[in-house]
């Protein structure tokens, strides 16, 4: 039985790509690492903890000696890691926390990785999720290529570029086979709320202000998760070593028409009178170094591996709304507590 490290698997895509592998493949055994910070949560991957193919492990990445440890107890086929701090806001605030996970945390992975693989690297893949965020900001025109130069503009975005370069001088210096993908804006169900769809969504059911950056003109591809986790899953086991593939929806949305077709359809759902939602949104001051445009270039993946999204933007919305509609739980369990202050301290 293969031994498949998960890092980041508590968390929002890092549960979908979990809950996949645990179901699909059960010559497998998933071990999900996930220190449990404020974005992760193992009610997002309660269906599966029973698994016989499942063991979750609580530990932080940055740990230098329990990676080392836990790469002595388990001997490792393939990582996908997908464990980091996510949130630009966040990293505004505190952009060292996110040099340690990301750029730290990673270099742990790759280490541990490299001394248990050796140069017997027959049958072994380090493979590591980024962001299209670190190609910087596009114009009006153009998409990112996987041959576009890296222009980080945000602590977050630094940080994961930092961590790809890592990734990639591996490859180069030691032979360590790795894949790297770097994806367009995810939604879908088990999404943490302080990022723009369920924030809107949650606001929206409690009647709370829209908060939209500037004038509400950046522009995001957006991509379901779950046809993410399909993605991962393709380059994870077809694509080729020391490749990057970019992975994107083919679906650019202005934020502030983002904002106006959520709240349409929230007013349908919640049979409330037209335009009520609307009332809500509010131009709040910019994100500093915000990044104009994001779109990506998916024509790689699509070419080589065969994959496009499976879901339109309508389907996937209307799947990611009834969740929030239906998980209300969840919901209120994860915007209880720490997220309280830390929506004082962004939004007040
Ligand atoms: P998330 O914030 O929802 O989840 C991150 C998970 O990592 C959480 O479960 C958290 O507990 C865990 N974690 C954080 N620090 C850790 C540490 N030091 N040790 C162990 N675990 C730790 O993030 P996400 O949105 O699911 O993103 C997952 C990955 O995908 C990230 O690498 C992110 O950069 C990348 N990505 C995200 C998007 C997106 O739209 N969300 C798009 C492209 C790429």
């Amino acid at each position: 039985m293969k031994k498949i490290l998960i890092t980041g698997g508590a968390g929002f895509i890092g549960s979908h790509v979990v809950r996949r592998f645990v179901n699909k493949y059960p010559e497998y055994h998933i071990f999900n690492l996930d220190a449990l910070t404020y974005a992760g949560n193992l009610e997002n991957i309660k269906d599966i903890e029973d698994k016989s193919n499942y063991t979750f492990v609580k530990g932080d990445i940055v740990d230098e000696v329990f990676i080392n440890e836990l790469f002595s107890i388990h001997s490792f086929d393939g990582v996908l890691h997908l464990a980091a701090e996510s949130h630009v806001d966040r990293s505004i605030e505190d952009p060292l926390a996110f040099v340690k996970t990301n750029v730290i945390g990673t270099m742990n992975l790759l280490n541990a990785a490299k001394n248990q693989w050796k140069n017997n690297f027959d049958g072994k893949r380090f493979y590591h999720i980024s962001t299209d965020e670190v190609y910087g900001s596009l114009g009006a025109e153009g998409l990112f290529t996987e041959t576009t130069a890296y222009d980080p503009n945000s602590p977050y975005s630094a940080s994961k570029a930092s961590s790809d370069h890592f990734v990639r001088a591996y490859g180069e210096t030691y032979g360590l086979p790795y894949v790297l993908t770097n994806c367009s804006n995810n939604y879908g169900s088990y999404h943490f709320p302080e990022k723009l769809i369920p924030l809107f969504i949650n606001n929206i059911i409690n009647n709370k202000p829209l908060p939209v950056y500037g004038d509400g003109n950046y522009t995001r591809d957006w991509l379901f998760v779950e046809d993410h986790a399909i993605a991962i899953d393709l380059v994870f086991h077809e694509g080729k070593n020391h490749e990057t593939y970019n992975i994107g929806g083919f679906n650019e949305w202005k934020n502030i028409d983002l904002v106006k077709l959520l709240c349409q359809i929230m007013d349908q759902k919640l049979g409330r009178s037209e335009g009520t939602s609307q009332q809500l949104i509010t131009f709040v001051k910019d994100r500093p170094g915000h990044d104009l445009r994001y779109a990506i270039d998916a024509s790689k993946i699509n070419k080589e591996l065969g994959w496009r999204p499976s879901v339109t933007f309508e389907e996937g919305l209307e799947r990611t709304i009834n969740w929030y509609l239906n998980n209300e739980e969840w919901l209120q369990n994860v915007t209880s507590g720490s997220y309280k202050d830390y929506y004082k301290k962004q939004y007040s």
